[in-house]
């Protein structure tokens, strides 16, 4: 087993120069922060902006031209999942945020990946969103009990979630039908209220259909695809949305108390999502350049190029507990707060509740029946 190494050293990536602990980022200040003395330092500005990739040139990548989120990351996956999270010492494997089984693989140094580009800090702390997270479940009427797991403090873990955002040109060529309506006066016959035969006329449409090809071009700019496949699309995007012009370049810095899921979805991959995404604005420039009142498309053909990318890391608190054989899945954008999660109905507070109101409406048919 030559590839799986399990650190034997601690290493610090953030020593704090006054206790040696290892600095933490805090969101409600950005400053890497010691957890033990208080100590604080600024992040480095960086002056780099955040470069959009050749999508070609890198589609060719060998790993040795790849990168690590950070010197000495570890990697783990999840036997359950298969969500692969990558992390910096003090930081431990743990529970799988995602499906909640406690993951018992050694952790191993992490394979290089595409680097991220940039991302976005976590804006929100853990106690601040644990506290929005318990009045969200007290809100949950019907939840079953079980589901009180969410409001014990550690019961969400801040981790960065991969995205891949592409920028490309496409030029359509395309065949099709262009109809346009137009109307027939049409002479008819019917009896009238005497039972006289009369004489009426009325509009009736028709379409007169010509053949029509042309080409069409747009210029797509991030579309955002998610790197994960451990969270549902529906899901990640009711997180949305998430505020991409205050994107810093990437600085392991950020990562100092996080974890960070690796991309499932490759590069590649990634853009074949993106032709199905834009597929339907590039159909209804077709219609719009046929023109006409209706249109059929026979033939399409699209060319992307100058495609470019970033791989971005956006922040999530998330959190999963397992209940009566299921999932229950809470994920909350870190920047803006939003909670996204299962909302089971526990049969048992339903039913006791119909019992109730149907109680009620019995006292009061007998206190009525009196009078
Ligand atoms: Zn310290
Ligand atoms: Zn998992």
């Amino acid at each position: 087993m030559q590839n799986v190494e399990a650190p034997t050293e601690k290493v610090h990536h953030f020593p704090c120069p006054s206790c040696g602990a290892d600095l933490l980022y805090e969101p409600r200040d950005g400053f890497l922060t010691c957890p033990y003395c208080g100590h604080k330092e600024a992040i480095p500005q960086s002056a780099a902006e955040v470069v959009e990739r050749s999508f070609e040139q890198y589609l060719r990548v060998r790993p040795e031209q790849m990168g690590q989120l950070a010197s000495g990351a570890l990697e783990v996956q999840c036997q359950s999942c298969g969500a692969k999270s990558l992390f910096m010492p003090p930081e431990v494997a743990g529970r799988c945020e995602f499906c909640g089984v406690q993951i018992v693989a050694q952790p191993k140094s992490a394979d290089p990946i595409v680097a991220p580009e940039g991302l976005l800090p976590f804006a929100l702390a853990q106690p601040d969103v644990a506290v929005k997270l318990r009045e969200w479940l007290s809100s949950r009427w019907f939840a079953p009990n079980g589901l009180k797991h969410f409001a014990e403090p550690e019961a969400i873990h801040g981790i960065y979630l991969p995205f891949w955002t592409y920028d490309t040109n496409t030029a359509t060529y395309y065949t099709g039908q262009r109809g346009d309506y137009y109307y027939v006066t049409e002479t008819y016959y019917e009896k009238d209220q005497q039972g006289n035969q009369v004489q009426r006329t009325r509009q009736v449409r028709h379409t007169r259909w010509s053949s029509a090809s042309g080409n069409v071009s747009r210029w797509f700019d991030d579309v955002l695809i998610p790197g994960t496949v451990s969270l549902s699309s529906d899901r990640l995007r009711a997180l949305e949305p998430w505020d991409l012009s205050e994107l810093k370049p990437y600085n392991p810095a950020f990562l100092s108390g996080f974890k960070a899921h690796r991309y499932q979805v490759d590069l590649g991959q990634g853009f074949e999502h993106v032709k199905v995404i834009i597929a339907g604005q590039i159909e209804s420039d077709v219609r719009e350049d046929i023109g006409g009142d209706v249109q059929t498309i026979d033939e399409l053909s699209t060319h992307y190029s100058g495609i470019t990318f970033k791989h971005l890391l956006l922040p999530v608190y998330a959190g999963a507990y397992r209940f009566n054989n299921k999932v229950y899945q809470i994920v909350i954008n870190a920047r803006t707060g939003e909670i996204q999660g299962d909302r089971p109905y526990s049969v048992l507070k339903i039913l006791l509740l119909i019992v109730f109101v149907l109680l009620a409406i019995l006292i009061l048919i007998l206190v009525f029946d009196k009078k």
